[in-house]
């Protein structure tokens, strides 16, 4: 009898340990995101933002996000700011007449505010390689870089004269052509938006806590106007595959009911905060 209760009692625990195990497959993952501000740029000549002459006489200023994706399966990191060098106490008018630019803090400061350290990364991404979304990739070598195959080629491709100093440090790369599940449960997806560079991409993160999934546009568009006018940059790598994106990106962002987060735009940025905040 003894030996039957026992033979019972150890059914019960293990059909209740596959039970439990059932009950985590089944369960979303916990998903958490985190702004942190990689730059200040005041743009003197907006009319740099379009094709045409609409933003003549303006300015504008941008912020300059990145982004930490905590997953249970790692941590990502999108986007990288303005260079470390720029953490200085005056902001820095470049030669080209058009940015004034400055950067708030390291980004070992700015990890540390969130509870993160350079080491806690097993994932970076860029939305594309310009200066400033590249500031402090060199910091990233332990992670794997994402990256349309693209992109790579047009900044440490083997047939380039020069390469890329900002990125040529990345050694761990997942060379990717077209959209990218990072985490292959569909929370965390990097959409291929081509045009402002080659390689550009857009990112979707289905925020856990949060109404609506987050999709973040990189640089697809600048502000507010630029979504609204459609407006492509005059140094965009290609117009017609800009639209194009623009057209795909914001298909998906109806299908996913999503919140559509202009990196670039201030108030973007404060609209996330106030939902993460929630
Ligand atoms: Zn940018």
């Amino acid at each position: 009898m003894k030996k039957i209760l026992f033979f019972l009692l150890a059914i019960t625990i293990v059909s209740c340990k596959n039970s439990e195990k059932k009950a985590d497959e089944t369960t979303t993952p916990e998903v958490k995101i985190y702004q942190l501000v990689g730059g200040s740029i005041l743009v003197k000549k907006l009319e740099v933002f379009s094709q045409d002459t609409t933003y003549t006489g303006q300015s504008k200023q941008f912020t300059d996000a990145y982004y930490v994706i905590s997953h249970p399966k790692g941590n990502l990191m999108w986007d990288a700011g303005l260079p470390e060098q720029l953490v200085m106490p005056e902001p820095y008018d470049e030669p080209s007449g058009v940015y004034r630019i400055q950067r708030p803090d390291s980004l070992v400061n700015q990890l540390k505010s969130i509870g993160f350290k350079v080491d806690d990364f097993q994932y970076f991404a860029m939305s594309h390689s310009h200066f400033d979304h590249t500031g402090h990739a060199n910091y990233m070598k332990n992670a794997t870089w994402i990256v349309q195959e693209n992109e790579y080629n047009s900044v440490l491709g083997d047939s380039l004269a020069q390469k890329d100093a900002s990125v040529a440090s990345l050694t761990k790369v997942k060379k990717i052509n077209g959209d990218y599940d990072v985490f292959g449960d569909g929370t965390v997806i990097i959409k291929y938006t081509p045009g402002h560079t080659v390689g550009h991409q857009a990112l979707y993160v289905e925020v856990s806590g949060l109404e609506k999934p987050v999709l973040l546009t990189g640089d697809l568009y600048h502000f507010e106007e630029n979504r609204t006018n459609k407006g492509v940059p005059s140094f965009n790598y290609d117009v017609k595959q800009t639209l194009e994106s623009m057209v795909k990106f914001e298909a998906f962002a109806k299908e996913k009911n999503a919140e559509v987060i202009i990196q670039h735009s201030p108030k973007d940025f404060e609209k996330l905060e106030k939902l993460l905040k929630k």
